[in-house]
C-alpha cells in the first residue's frame, strides 16, 4: 500500500505557542524547562494530530525552536568563533545569540544575517563560513526526536537538509567558495546517518531544495560527489526532497544521483511528472508532492490522484508516497480554528491538517476503497462552488481589467516635462527632505486599535483618538522642519492588511499564522476573489492630514506587486491577472487621492525584488507584468501630481530597467548601511528621475549624527545630480519610538541645510 506522508509540519502552533514560550523565555519569565516542555508538548501534539489526519509517517527534526537552517549549522558546528564560548556555557543562550544577536552578561554578539527561505514569506538564518572551516557534529537532535516519537508509537522519518543545500544557502565571511567546505561537512553527515541508521531509523529525507534553481557546473558536481560518498557510509535509506519547483535541467543530474526515494513538487510543476517517471531508476520510491504545502485552497483532488494513478501505474504501491509539495510550514495549522470565516469560504480552506487528510483520501481513492467515493463529491463540490461562485467571479472587475491596456500605464508627459511642472506646483527647495510613511506605533497606538477591535471604544471615540495622533505627527514634522509630510499611518494596522481588509475578494483569517521568521508570524490575507474598491480607503485621513498644513502632504497606498506577495494568492487565475485587478484598485484610489489635493502619492512597492520567480529565464516575463501593473495604479495621474514609490532593500543591479520603467517621479530605497554603495545600480544605468537613498538606519534605536548623515548625502551627491537627490530615512518608523525618530530626524534636517548651503 503507498503512503501517506508530508515534508514538515508547522512548529509555531496553532495558537501560536511556541512564540509565546519564546518571547516568555527571551524576557527571562520562565523557568529553565518551560520552554523545552512547550516544544516537546507541540511536536507531540502536531505529530498525533498529522496521524490523526492520516499520516502513515511523520516527519521529525523539522521542528525547530527557531530555525531550522539554524539548527543545522549548530548541529555541525559551523558558528563563528565569536559565539563559541557562550555555546559552551549555554548551548541554548548560544543558540539565541545566534539568532537574535546579544547585549548582555557580559556578551556582545550580533545575530547572524536573515534571509528569504527560496520564495517563500519565511526567513532563514544564514550560516557564516570560512576557508579551512571545519565542522563537527555536536548534537543529536534528530536522532533524540526520532526517538520521542518512537516511543509514542509513530513511524518517523528524521528530515535533514542536504549537505549541498546547507553550503549553498550559506555564506563565506572571506569571499572563499563555500562548495570547497564539501569535502570536510560530509564526514558529519557520515557521521550522522550511521548513527540513524545504528538506532534503526529506516528512512531520512535529505532535503535539497536547490535542485530547483539554475546550477552551475561547480554545484552539479558537488551534488554527484556529495551523494556518491554518502552511498558508501552505514545510512537509513535516503530519500532526495526537491520543492519549489520543477526539476527541467537537473533532473538527469537528480536521477543520477544515489539514493532510494526521490520526492518532486507536483503541485507547483505537475507538468514534470512524464519526465520523472520516465527516467525514475528502477526500484526507487516516489514521493509525489500532490498538495500544495505553499497555499490553502482545497485541492483539486480529480487532478491529484490522476496524477497519483499515473505515478502509481509506473511505480506500483511498494514504491509510491503521497505527499505535500513541500513542508508544510508555509500554511497555518488547522481550519478547525477558523470559527469567524464566512461559511462558503471556509469550505474552500485546507490548512496543515486538512492537507493530510486530502492526501488520505487519495489513498483511499487510488486503493479503491468505496468511501473514498463520498470525500471526493465531497471535494468536487465545494471546488466548483469556489469557481462558480459570485463572490469569487465579478464580470464588471474582469470586463475592465481586460480592457486595461499599457496606455493607461503612461504618464502624459516625460519625467523631464513633468518634472517641470511638479516644481512649480510643489515649489520646493533643494534636497527635500521628507519620511517614508509611519511614524512611531507606540503603546496606546496599538492600545486603542485593539480596543476598538474589540468594541470597548466606538468608531467615533477611535477616530478622535487617530485625529490627535496624526495632528501631533503633523506638528512635530513641521517642527522638525521636514519639507513633505505624512499623515503617520496610525490607522493601519499592517500595510497590506490595511488595504485588504477595504478591499473586496480579500479575507482574514482569526488564526491564520504562518511563521516568518523565529518567534516572529503573519497572518497572510486570502485573496479569493476578483478584487475590487467598494469605497475610498486612505483619501478622508490624508485629507484630514492635508488640512492641518500648508505643506505638501504625501498620499501613502500599498502597491499591487506587494499586495499580491504577501497574500495567499488564488490558484484559479494567474498572479498576473490577480495583480492587475488590484493595482486598477488601488489606481481608483489613486485618482481619489489627486481630485482630494493631495499633489504627492507614494505607492510602496518593497516586495517587488523578493517576487522574483526562481529561476532566470522566469524573471523577465514577472518583471514585465509586475512593472505593468505598477504603471496601471499609478500612472493616471496629471503632471503634476508626484509619484513617489518605496522598496526596502538597496539590489538594484538587476533589476534597475524594471525600476526604470516603473517611471516613478522619485523612488526611496535603504542605503544607509550599504553607505550608499548600493546606488551604484542607478549610477551606472543613469537613472533619471529622483531618487532618495535612506541616510538613517531605522532597524536600530542608535540616533546617527548629522555629520553621519551629511557624509552620506554628500557621497550621494557626488554619484547622482542634485536636481534628482531625496533626503529621507531608510523605511518607515513605526518600529522606533518618538524620542529617537526626532532627535534622528532633527539631525537629517540640519545634514540637509549644509548640504543645501554648498549648492
Ligand atoms: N509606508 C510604509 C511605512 O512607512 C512602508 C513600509 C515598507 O516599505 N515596508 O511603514
Ligand atoms: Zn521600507
Amino acid at each position: 500500500m503507498s503512503i501517506v506522508t508530508h515534508l514538515g509540519f508547522p512548529r509555531i502552533g496553532a495558537k501560536r505557542e511556541l512564540k509565546f514560550a519564546l518571547e516568555a523565555h527571551w524576557r527571562g519569565e520562565a523557568d529553565a524547562q518551560e520552554l523545552p516542555r512547550i516544544a516537546a508538548d507541540l511536536r507531540q501534539r502536531h505529530w498525533q494530530l498529522a496521524r490523526e489526519a492520516g499520516a502513515d509517517v511523520v516527519p521529525v527534526n523539522d521542528f525547530s525552536l527557531y530555525d531550522h537552517v539554524l539548527d543545522h549549522a549548530v548541529l555541525f558546528d559551523a558558528v563563528p568563533d565569536s559565539h563559541r564560548p557562550l555555546l559552551a556555557d549555554d548551548a541554548l543562550a548560544g543558540y539565541f545569540a545566534l539568532a537574535r544577536g546579544r547585549q548582555s552578561g557580559g556578551h556582545d554578539l550580533r545575530a547572524l544575517e536573515m534571509t528569504k527561505w527560496f520564495d517563500t514569506n519565511y526567513h532563514y538564518l544564514v550560516p557564516e563560513l570560512q576557508r579551512g572551516q571545519r565542522f563537527r557534529l555536536s548534537g543529536d537532535k534528530p536522532l533524540a526526536h526520532w526517538r520521542e516519537a518512537r516511543e509514542l508509537g509513530h513511524d518517523a522519518r528524521p528530515v535533514l537538509l542536504g549537505p549541498v543545500s546547507f553550503l549553498l544557502l550559506a555564506k563565506t565571511v572571506d569571499g572563499s567558495e563555500r562548495l570547497d567546505l564539501l569535502d570536510a561537512l560530509l564526514p558529519c553527515y557520515a557521521e550522522l546517518l550511521g548513527q540513524l541508521a545504528a538506532a534503526g531509523v529506516e528512512w531520512v529525507q535529505l532535503d535539497e531544495p536547490c535542485l530547483v534553481l539554475d546550477l552551475d557546473e561547480a554545484a552539479r558536481k558537488a551534488y554527484a560527489r556529495a551523494y556518491a560518498a554518502l552511498a558508501e557510509v552505514a545510512s537509513p535509506k535516503r530519500l532526495l526532497a526537491t520543492y519549489f519547483g520543477p526539476l527541467l535541467d537537473n533532473l538527469a543530474l537528480v536521477q543520477s544521483l544515489p539514493v532510494h526515494g526521490l520526492h518532486v513538487d507536483l503541485a507547483r510543476a505537475p507538468q514534470q511528472l512524464s519526465a520523472v517517471l520516465d527516467s525514475l531508476p528502477e526500484g526507487r520510491v516516489l514521493s509525489t508532492g500532490l498538495i500544495d504545502g505553499r497555499n490553502i485552497w482545497r485541492a483539486d483532488l480529480d487532478q491529484a490522484l490522476a496524477l497519483a494513478q499515473r505515478a502509481h501505474k509506473a511505480v506500483g504501491s511498494e514504491h509510491l508516497w503521497l505527499s505535500s509539495s513541500c513542508s508544510l510550514l508555509h500554511v497555518p495549522v488547522d481550519l478547525a480554528h477558523e470559527t469567524a470565516l464566512a461559511a462558503p469560504l471556509k469550505s474552500w480552506l485546507a490548512f496543515a491538517r486538512q492537507k493530510i487528510a486530502e492526501l488520505a483520501v487519495v489513498r483511499c481513492a487510488l486503493d479503491g476503497e468505496a468511501d473514498s467515493e463520498a470525500a471526493l463529491n465531497e471535494a468536487r463540490r465545494a471546488r466548483a462552488t469556489r469557481l462558480l461562485s459570485p463572490l469569487v467571479q465579478k464580470p464588471a472587475v474582469r470586463e475592465r481589467a481586460a480592457a486595461a491596456s499599457a496606455e493607461h500605464g503612461q504618464r502624459q508627459s516625460t519625467f523631464a516635462q513633468r518634472s517641470i511642472v511638479q516644481q512649480q506646483a510643489l515649489q520646493l527647495p533643494a534636497f527635500p527632505t521628507t519620511t517614508i510613511g509611519s511614524f512611531p506605533q507606540t503603546g496606546p497606538v496599538r492600545e486603542a486599535r485593539a480596543r476598538h477591535r474589540k468594541g470597548s471604544i466606538d468608531e467615533a471615540g477611535y477616530v478622535d483618538f487617530l485625529r490627535a495622533e496624526t495632528e501631533r505627527a503633523v506638528r512635530a514634522q513641521e517642527q522638525i522642519g521636514l519639507d513633505v509630510l505624512v499623515h503617520g499611518e496610525f490607522e493601519r494596522n499592517d500595510m497590506v492588511e490595511y488595504f485588504g481588509e477595504q478591499l473586496s475578494g480579500y479575507a482574514f483569517t482569526r488564526n491564520g499564522w504562518v511563521q516568518s521568521y523565529g518567534s516572529r508570524c503573519v497572518k497572510p490575507p486570502i485573496i479569493y476573489g476578483d478584487v475590487a474598491r467598494p469605497a475610498p480607503m486612505t483619501v478622508e485621513w490624508s485629507r484630514y492630514a492635508q488640512s492641518l498644513t500648508p505643506l505638501p502632504m504625501k498620499g501613502m497606498l500599498t502597491g499591487p506587486v506587494t499586495m499580491l506577495a504577501w497574500s495567499f494568492v488564488r490558484d484559479d487565475q494567474q498572479r498576473a491577472e490577480t495583480c492587475r485587478q488590484i493595482a486598477l484598485a488601488l489606481r481608483d484610489e489613486v485618482l481619489e487621492l489627486e481630485a482630494a489635493g493631495i499633489g504627492i502619492i507614494q505607492i510602496d512597492e518593497p516586495a517587488l525584488r523578493e517576487g522574483l520567480p526562481l529561476r532566470r529565464a522566469d524573471w523577465a516575463a514577472y518583471l514585465d507584468w509586475a512593472v505593468e501593473s505598477f504603471r496601471l495604479c499609478a500612472n493616471g495621474v496629471a503632471d503634476a501630481t508626484q509619484i513617489h514609490t518605496h522598496m526596502c532593500y538597496s539590489e538594484f543591479n538587476d533589476i534597475i530597467e524594471a525600476v526604470a520603467a516603473m517611471d516613478a517621479d522619485v523612488v526611496s530605497i535603504e542605503t544607509s548601511r550599504s553607505r550608499m554603495e548600493l546606488l551604484d545600480a542607478f549610477v551606472r544605468y543613469r537613472y533619471p528621475n529622483g531618487i532618495g537613498p535612506g541616510v538613517y538606519d531605522i532597524h536600530s534605536p542608535r540616533v546617527p549624527s548629522e555629520q553621519e548623515m551629511l557624509d552620506l548625502l554628500r557621497k550621494a551627491r557626488g554619484l547622482i545630480p542634485p536636481q534628482q537627490l531625496w533626503v529621507n530615512p531608510d523605511c518607515g518608523l513605526k518600529t522606533r519610538d518618538w524620542p529617537e525618530v526626532k532627535a534622528a530626524l532633527e539631525q537629517m534636517v540640519a545634514a540637509t541645510r549644509v548640504l543645501r548651503a554648498e549648492l
